[in-house]
């Protein structure tokens, strides 16, 4: 059994989480903790993991905390630059034996779907991507968007592949998109979405279409789970659940 505790444990995310932990047969919930909670329950607890979904401006408190009492981490909060994963890994040095996950994306069709984009990017001529999201979501395009094309335009270059084609010469400002390393983005805010996404491929005479469409916050679970199991065993930093899950 690991004994874990969940910080946000109130939050949209972090209450599916809380119920999963507690339903799953290998995971204990020991601790809730929320904006205005005392950490220290953690070690009184005897948490020996957690996962952070809490806020960007909250969560490096919460880790160093973490870390310095030897407590493994599952991340799923937002807002991982270069300069945080640094001081984390610095962090990391003085915890030997403890590991912390950064997932930016826990749902394992999301990571599949890029998966299978980048695997399909260098055999078509173009590629496009179109992200659906809730109209409360105040980042465009999406994080999965944005790796998802990064991921696309580096098996693009890897294969010797060009630009993609693209003959627009007037167009309203927008029409065509964002550019995200070469690779068109588009966004679209609809009430009732919840997070979905189209990656769009087409050479001579095909088009292949890779779709993935998140239908509610319990899709994040297995992933969290998986992050968790895999966790205890990994000490240092780990960026990405596709490190951890047993892909081909
Ligand atoms: P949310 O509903 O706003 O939940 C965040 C919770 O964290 C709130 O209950 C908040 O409490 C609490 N909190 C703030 N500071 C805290 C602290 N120092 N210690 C403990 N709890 C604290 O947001 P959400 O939709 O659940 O998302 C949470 C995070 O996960 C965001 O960064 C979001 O971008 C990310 N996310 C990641 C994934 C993924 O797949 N990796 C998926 C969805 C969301 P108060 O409201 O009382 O301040």
């Amino acid at each position: 059994m690991i004994k874990v505790g969940v910080l946000g444990a109130r939050g949209r995310l972090g209450s599916v989480i809380c119920e999963a932990v507690e339903t799953a047969p290998d995971t204990d919930l020991v601790a809730r903790i929320g904006s205005g909670d005392r950490i220290e329950e953690l070690v009184e607890a005897g948490a020996q993991a957690v996962v952070d979904v809490t806020r960007p401006e909250a969560v490096m408190g919460n880790l160093e905390f973490c870390l310095r009492h030897g407590i493994h981490a599952v991340v799923g909060t937002t807002g991982f630059d270069e300069e945080r994963l640094a001081t984390l890994r610095g962090w990391l040095e003085q915890a030997p034996g403890t590991g912390v996950l950064i997932a930016p994306n826990f749902s394992i069709g999301a990571i599949l779907m890029m998966r299978f984009a980048a695997a399909a990017a260098p055999f078509y001529e173009s590629v496009e991507i179109v992200e659906m999201h809730h109209p409360d979501k105040v980042d465009a395009p999406s994080g999965t968007a944005r790796r998802t094309a990064e991921l696309v335009a580096e098996a693009r270059r890897a294969a010797g592949a060009g630009p993609v084609p693209d003959a627009t010469s007037t167009g309203l400002e927008g029409a065509r998109g964002a550019e995200v390393d070469g690779i068109r983005v588009h966004g679209l805010r609809i009430r009732g979405a919840v997070a979905h996404q189209e990656v769009v491929l087409g050479g001579v005479g095909e088009t292949l279409t890779v779709r993935h469409d998140s239908l509610d916050r319990v899709s994040f679970t297995p992933g969290v789970l998986a992050g968790l199991r895999a966790v205890v065993d990994r000490p240092g930093l780990t960026v990405g659940l596709e490190h951890v899950l047993d892909l081909p």
